[in-house]
């Protein structure tokens, strides 16, 4: 674990001057990693907590905090069972919190620039069945992530004036009328309004939306749609 805490250039990623310590974002990590009793855990996780991947006091989230998501969820995973406690802890202040401006996605591997909620979301999603066999806490987080739900379009069919577009969803869209943030080849573009229009079938993540006054065409093949709230979340 501490190879792959070290692989990451924390001084590289962004974050707000004033605020963000990359030295605690890989300090504490470490430190967290390390952890065999729960004064260490508390002081990594102040080192993490107060400067490096949130400000917790100020209620600010910085980029970093996405990339130590997966990092976290290994130390709750093999570390010490008050360093689990911890760095649960923390994945929840960051999912809360909100950054600041100009600071506020974190560039995807295929080059999209994602919110930083809904990239921690997505860490947390892919961990689901350890955040499930947690009980309550693991699943109060996965619940919290639902809301920063992603829908990958698959295939769309014109309705009327509007498109009928099939794919996959992560998490969960709410009922009624949603603004949405589509995602294709590096551009993003503003979908003002859709909605569910059928829900997954069980034990099934594929979905239909219908995209109001949205023609097919406009809506490509794996083009990823991100709650539009998420983009303009803003400390
Ligand atoms: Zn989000």
């Amino acid at each position: 674990m501490l190879d792959e805490i070290d692989a990451v250039d924390w001084d590289s990623i962004p974050g707000h001057p004033d605020w963000y310590e990359s030295d605690r974002a890989g300090l504490g990590l470490r430190a967290l990693s390390e952890a065999t009793n729960s004064v260490q855990a508390a002081d990594a996780g102040s080192q993490l907590g107060g400067g490096g991947i949130v400000h917790g006091h100020s209620g600010a989230v910085f980029p970093a905090a996405a990339v130590a998501a997966p990092l976290l969820l290994d130390i709750a995973q093999q570390g010490h069972p008050a360093a689990r406690d911890t760095a649960l802890g923390l994945l929840d202040e960051a999912l809360s919190c909100y950054p600041h401006a100009e600071y506020t996605r974190v560039q995807a591997p295929d080059g999209t620039a994602v919110p930083i909620c809904c990239a921690i979301a997505h860490h947390l999603r892919d961990r689901t069945d350890f955040l499930v066999g947690l009980g309550k806490r693991g699943k109060y987080l996965l619940v919290d992530a639902a809301a920063h739900w992603r829908f990958e379009i698959c295939e769309c069919v014109a309705d009327g004036g509007d498109t009928a577009a099939f794919g996959i969803l992560a998490g969960s869209l709410p009922e009624g009328v949603h603004a949405a943030e589509m995602h294709h080849a590096g551009a993003i573009t503003v979908l003002s309004e859709l909605g569910l229009e059928y829900p997954s079938a069980a034990n099934s993540r594929e979905s239909c939306l219908r995209v109001f006054a949205r023609t097919p065409d406009e809506l490509p093949p794996n083009a990823v749609l991100f709650p539009a709230e998420c983009g303009n979340r803003l400390h």
